[in-house]
């Protein structure tokens, strides 16, 4: 059975799948986010993909069917399809983190506890040169913990762009806003832009994100709209934190009035975070909802997902894309 959006909500709900890895090439690790240190799958059935954690305990187990991937529940064939290869982070993109440590403690993401290592612009170009020669290569992506501070990343990430744009792909960055980010990163050669809101709903923003500001983060996605344009500025609104389906619509509202596309992102609680935070992951019904009302805002407000060429919308793998998956 092809995934439609209902058995994608499901997939997504759930996360994880019990895989036997010899069934699957190249295994990735998220350096990045909530998701930071797992280890993942990509699954394509017709036109929609799919990540999932690989995970033993999983309640989604596989079976091989001549060159089919079968994903079963409750021993009932759910879907079938194939795996697909990870270029870097995720297919077709070289989805690169820069710093992978961070200054801030947001309590849904593990960068912060991992005092991972920082990325030179010289191994960036190496990781990215050996992407290109795949031929495979369609984007670059670049993101980042805040390992100084917001000002110095930034920095960081407007030398390695420059040093990108050879590559003659389109260039999305997301990273944390700071004084005239938005136009340094433009001018450095980025296309798109992310910067993350996490959530609309300001009692959990200050209880998850300590020392980060909603307010400058909105400012900044506001400049990001007249300086990138419509349809190319995104920002990461998680799903799970305790917040309301009505906060989420207002702030889905909120963000596509002033142009911005908002990613709904099914929380991950990871289990080094699992005492800091209550969260839980959402039904695929609550998924299937805020994806569709999140469609009607961006066709509301004339906004269009398949013009975005980088970072989360062309790849799909984590979130029910609106406009694409419903
Ligand atoms: S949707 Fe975004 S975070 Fe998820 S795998 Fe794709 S690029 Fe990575």
């Amino acid at each position: 059975m092809k995934m439609d959006a209902e058995i994608k909500a499901v997939l997504i709900s759930i996360g994880s799948i019990d895989i036997d890895v010899s069934l699957v090439g190249k295994i990735g690790m998220s350096t990045a986010g909530p998701a930071a240190g797992e280890k993942s799958i990509f699954f394509r059935s017709g036109e929609r993909r799919v990540r999932l954690t690989i995970d033993r305990k999983s309640p989604l187990h596989t079976a091989l069917d001549g060159e089919d991937i079968v994903i079963l529940m409750d021993n009932r064939e759910l879907t079938r399809g194939r795996i697909e290869e990870e270029l870097i982070h995720c297919p077709e993109q070289a989805y690169i983190t820069i710093s992978e440590r961070c200054i801030y403690d947001c309590k849904f993401c593990t960068v912060p506890l991992r005092d991972g290592k920082i990325k030179n612009t010289k191994e960036i170009k190496e990781l990215v040169e050996g992407a290109y020669h795949t031929q495979l290569l369609k984007a670059i992506a670049i993101t980042s913990g805040v390992a100084d501070s917001p000002g110095r990343e930034v920095k960081r990430a407007v030398e390695v762009i420059k040093a990108l744009k050879k590559y003659n792909v389109p260039i999305g960055v997301s990273v944390c806003p700071a004084a005239n980010s938005t136009v340094m990163l433009k001018e450095a050669g980025a296309d798109e832009i992310k910067y993350n809101v996490e959530t609309m709903d300001r009692n959990i923003f200050s209880l998850v994100c300590p020392g980060l500001d909603l307010d400058f983060i909105l400012e900044a996605l506001k400049e990001s709209v007249s300086v990138f344009g419509r349809n190319k500025v995104y920002s990461n609104m998680l799903i799970g934190l305790g917040e309301s389906d009505e906060t989420v619509e207002q702030g889905v509202e909120e963000l596509a009035r002033i142009g911005v596309i908002p990613i709904l992102r099914a929380i991950d609680v990871h289990p080094l975070r699992s005492k800091e935070i209550t969260a839980n992951r959402p039904s695929p019904q609550r998924l299937l909802k805020l994806a569709k009302i999140t469609k009607e805002k961006l066709d509301k407000y004339k906004l269009r997902v398949d013009q975005s060429q980088t970072m989360c919308l062309p790849c799909g793998g984590c979130d029910l894309v609106p406009q694409v998956d419903v």
